[in-house]
């Protein structure tokens, strides 16, 4: 059996919230709480949920841009929770970030070039005339021009900064590229042109995604499988497929009721999410969800429910389809 590139288990990030002059710390902030899942090597994993659900974090946590509270990230067989900084420092050539705003994430008084070059000096690769070439072939791959190094990134439109940021993240010839929310900010015009940019690298360079997004619409597009988060907590993972025409937890089909669907025939049950989302600093007990939830029981409000498979490939965290609780009682 061919293991997966990457397995996170268990994984936590609690942020401790600190009160008082001498910050004595009164409880955490739990972003991310108990979550596992797999990726395969040239496969799309989504992540999706509203703000706050803890999708960005888990990311910045395989990154090891932010250090997990406990559970272990194995990329390769290496737990990278595990690894020093200089560790991590070349681990990091072959996982990438692309993030939500290219702007915000490109140095505005650094010409394109310098930008793209800067990965390769942090990880002392190629010379001076290597690293050029590099530049030139990465913009080009990604559809812009080498000319185009000269310029700065105020002289580009939002898609083609887009593109400079998928370029950059390339760069070192990486395996696993996280992307968080890369189109969200863009046209809907111009997101389709980034997605199929970013479909077509993946078959190029047989590149792996984790693909951030809180809208269920843009995951579809590009994902393999979708794992749905709410409040730090996976609640839903499926095939896209399974996830889009079957979805199980309350939570996805509310997600999936605000997604157009292309087909009149297909009639989906709609469930409207009201209410807010309750503070990760004092998330409700039970299943997190059952202040929002149309079809809590008691139950609902004491039990945690696990993330079981219900059929292959698809897992959710619910009483109402957590056979095995049900068998139980
Ligand atoms: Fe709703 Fe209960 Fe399922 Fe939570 S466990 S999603 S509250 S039915």
């Amino acid at each position: 059996m061919i293991e997966p590139l990457l397995k996170v288990n268990n994984l936590k990030k609690y942020f401790p919230i600190r009160k008082g002059v001498l910050g004595r710390e009164h409880g955490s902030v739990k972003a991310v709480d108990d979550v596992s899942f797999y990726v395969n090597e040239g496969e799309t994993l989504g992540i999706v949920g509203e703000s706050g659900c803890g999708k960005s974090t888990t990311g910045r946590m395989i990154m090891r841009l932010l250090d997990p509270t406990e559970g272990s990230i194995e990329f390769e067989g290496k737990d990278l929770a595990k690894l020093s900084n200089a560790e991590m420092r070349n681990a990091r050539r072959e996982i990438q970030m692309v993030f939500q705003d290219p702007y915000a994430s490109l140095n505005p008084r650094h010409s394109i070039r310098k930008i793209l070059e800067e990965p390769l000096i942090v990880h002392g690769l190629g010379d001076a005339k290597e690293r050029s070439r590099r530049v030139n072939e990465l913009l080009e791959i990604v559809g812009l021009s080498s000319y185009h190094a000269k310029r700065y990134p105020h002289q580009f439109s939002g898609g083609q900064r887009q593109r400079v940021g998928i370029a950059r993240a390339l760069m070192t010839n990486p395996k696993l590229i996280i992307a968080d929310e890369p189109v969200s900010a863009l046209d809907v015009s111009i997101q389709a042109q980034v997605l199929n940019l970013m479909q077509d690298l993946q078959k190029d360079l047989k590149l792996t995604y984790i693909f951030i997004a809180h809208d269920l619409g843009v995951v579809r597009h590009i994902s393999d499988r979708v794992g749905v988060m709410y409040l730090g907590k996976m609640v839903e993972l499926a095939e896209s497929e399974q996830l889009y025409n079957n979805p199980l937890h309350p939570y996805a089909k509310g997600l999936l009721s605000a997604v157009p669907v292309p087909d009149p025939d297909f009639k989906r049950e709609q469930i409207l999410l009201t209410g807010d989302i309750p503070s990760p600093s004092n998330p409700p007990t039970g299943c997190t969800f059952h202040t929002r939830c149309p079809f809590k029981t008691d139950i609902c409000k004491t039990v945690v429910p696990k993330l079981v498979e219900v059929e292959k490939g698809h897992s959710v965290a619910c009483h109402l389809y957590d056979e095995q609780f049900n068998n139980d009682i």
